[in-house]
């Protein structure tokens, strides 16, 4: 049997947790099948109905026999993570707020922008990864995302515009993993929830429009290259080590020379031909003068790839400022003519919060780490 057995630490006694078929890549759903004494088509069939055509009651699987669905209710079922609540913004952007088995609150958004769709999904509740600038990094770090919570924000997604992957007009086109969380960080979990988005059974999306964007967790993205060819953003956000290590702290332990090392090597890995993102988020005074941008032509200059500058979201008690629109135009300017392809990502969702950077879910912090910044922030404000 399938159903996992397992045994209550309060009350001793034995429980029969149903599986989550939402939690399943393509293999573990064949493997489920043959555990039940099914033939491994089913599994095809399962998949198609719980991600094409977001059914999650085995009552309406049509082409599902009645003894195999009762044989389905006693050990299975298909739960996507419970949504606390939705926001549609004026400008389409759409903005979930789901809730996870810690009991932490993660925040998944929809971005329209002409015939594309970008989802943006959550890795972690929190992040242990504590970027200066970065709201989710100051509220510390909860858990994990299961595969199920993560594939399920594509799913609920996916269930609120009828998104068939067979149809042609499809809301969803793209799917950047840069919500809440460092992906890399939950390694396993991210590549059979970025698999599922792949794969024709799931939501057929190619390689190129699922996007992993990553702080720089260097031994973590070596790996990635050996299991995945998904495209690559990374987040840069200064052009030297003493920089980037205040803003970015994961780099005091894989600097900037082993960071590029990693990204040329996952990029020439790739089947195709493919630039890395560079992600730099503009901070006024801090990392947005021409020197940086001098700095970062150099380091830059022999890294295929595309900048996406992005204007600071401002949060409380964050301590930074957001760059003028001239100051953010120069940064640009100064790297279109060393010869770099540079865009700069527009705030949407403004009346909702959904910008990055102001996702906040509700992460019940383990580290205290929110706490602590609070009361050093109340106490620097005097
Ligand atoms: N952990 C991953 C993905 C999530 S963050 C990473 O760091 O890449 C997605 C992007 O938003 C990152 O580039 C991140 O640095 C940026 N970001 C975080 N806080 C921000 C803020 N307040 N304003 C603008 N961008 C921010
Ligand atoms: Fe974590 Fe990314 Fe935020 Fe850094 S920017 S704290 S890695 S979510």
């Amino acid at each position: 049997m399938s159903e996992l057995i397992t045994v209550s630490a309060e009350t001793g006694e034995v429980q029969n947790t149903p599986v989550n078929l939402l939690d399943l890549s393509r293999s573990k759903m064949v493997d489920f099948f043959l555990s039940i004494g099914e033939k491994k088509f089913r599994a095809e069939q399962m998949l198609k109905w719980i991600h094409h055509y977001g059914v999650d009651n085995f009552d309406e699987m049509t082409n599902i026999s009645k003894t195999l669905k009762q044989k389905l209710k006693e050990v299975a079922e298909v739960r996507g993570p419970e949504v606390v609540s939705s926001q549609f913004s004026e400008d389409g952007t759409c903005k979930w707020v789901v809730r996870v088995t810690s009991g932490s609150c993660v925040e998944t958004v929809y971005i329209p922008d002409g015939k594309r769709g970008t989802l943006c999904v959550s890795s972690q509740a929190g992040c242990s990864l504590d970027c200066s600038f970065c709201s989710t990094g100051k509220q510390g770090f909860n858990s994990d995302l299961t595969v199920a919570e993560i594939i399920g924000q594509v799913w609920i997604a996916a269930r609120h515009f009828n998104n068939v992957p067979a149809k042609k007009d499809r809301s969803i086109t793209n799917v950047v993993m840069m919500g809440m969380g460092e992906p890399l960080m939950n390694f396993d979990n991210v590549v059979d929830a970025m698999n599922l988005m792949m794969d024709d059974l799931g939501y057929g999306l190619s390689k190129r429009r699922v996007t992993l964007s990553t702080s720089g967790v260097v031994p973590a993205l070596r790996k990635l290259g050996e299991v995945t060819d998904v495209s690559l953003a990374v987040s840069l956000h200064a052009p030297n080590d003493e920089l980037r290590n205040v803003l970015v702290p994961i780099n005091r332990k894989y600097p900037l020379a082993e960071l590029l090392d990693a990204i040329d090597q996952y990029m020439s890995g790739l089947p195709d031909k493919r630039v890395v993102t560079i992600e730099y988020t503009l901070m006024a005074g801090v990392n947005d003068q021409p020197e940086h941008a001098t700095q970062l032509t150099q380091l830059l200059k022999n890294v295929p790839c595309k900048i996406n500058l992005i204007p600071f979201n401002p949060f409380p008690h964050s301590g930074y400022e957001r760059p003028s629109n001239n100051a953010v135009r120069r940064f640009q300017e100064q790297l279109q003519e060393a010869g770099f392809n540079v865009t700069v990502r527009r705030t949407r969702g403004d009346d909702i919060d959904a910008a990055c950077g102001q996702l906040v879910g509700q992460v019940a912090d383990k580290t205290r780490r929110s706490e602590r910044y609070i009361a050093a922030r109340q106490s620097e404000a005097g």
